[in-house]
């Protein structure tokens, strides 16, 4: 993993063997204790014995897995995407689609979920395909609503690769409404966004073509 971590902050790693990447637990000690205090006085309130013993070490792992599922604030976007830029005369459209995607809706703290779909025409730089995921997941990884993460990630490719035009579409399932509230227990949630040539209707149709083509036949 390159030095995308803030730095000043001391990341412990759990499970990392016989993994080529660093996925999964990345929590700071000192928050990890003070949010599982939180965490206990809340399922507390909630009427739930604390002590009991499913639940005992509930607070702690609640804990880390907000901090995981938030680690996108200690990450810079631009900094992942310039690890991996390359000179290159391609000027077709390039897509990445069905890019899974979790993120937190910042009114409830629920998760939403679903896909994501980027594209951009370079203009004599190229990024690294896997990089593209990732950026997806820092804006991903962070409280979040929907319209917002696709307009972020469309403004930092544009921002780092300067290309002719970006494109995203996120098509997502927000708990907070199925679970609660409004109950929709089907309804997906698109946004999009679009810079550039996609500003073209003929640019942003084939773009929609592609991602609606069943071109692997899954
Ligand atoms: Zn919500």
């Amino acid at each position: 993993m390159q030095n995308t971590m803030a730095n000043n902050m001391e990341w412990e790693d759990e499970a990392l063997e016989g993994r080529s990447y660093r996925k999964v637990d990345l929590y700071e000690s000192a928050t990890t204790e003070k949010l599982a205090d939180l965490y206990k006085s809340s399922i507390t309130l909630m009427g739930e014995d604390v002590e009991r013993e499913g639940l005992v070490k509930t607070p702690e792992r609640v804990a880390k897995a907000m901090q995981f599922l938030t680690h996108g604030y200690q990450m810079d976007p631009d900094e992942i995407l310039k690890s991996a830029l390359f000179e290159e005369d391609h000027s077709e459209m390039v897509l990445v689609k069905d890019i899974e995607l979790y993120s937190l809706c910042e009114h409830h703290m629920l998760p939403f979920f679903g896909r994501a779909h980027v594209a951009y025409i370079p203009k004599g730089k190229i990024v690294g395909l896997s990089k593209i995921p990732r950026v997806v997941d820092v804006f991903a990884r962070r409280l979040q609503v929907q319209e917002r993460l696709t307009c972020q990630i469309v403004e930092a490719i544009d921002r780092v690769l300067q290309p002719h035009g970006v494109a995203v579409v996120v098509e997502a399932q927000h708990l907070c409404m199925m679970m609660r509230g409004a109950q929709k227990q089907n309804s997906i949630t698109t946004t999009s966004a679009f810079k550039g040539e996609f500003e073209k209707p003929a640019t942003r149709n084939e773009f929609i073509n592609l991602i609606t083509a069943n071109l692997m036949n899954r």
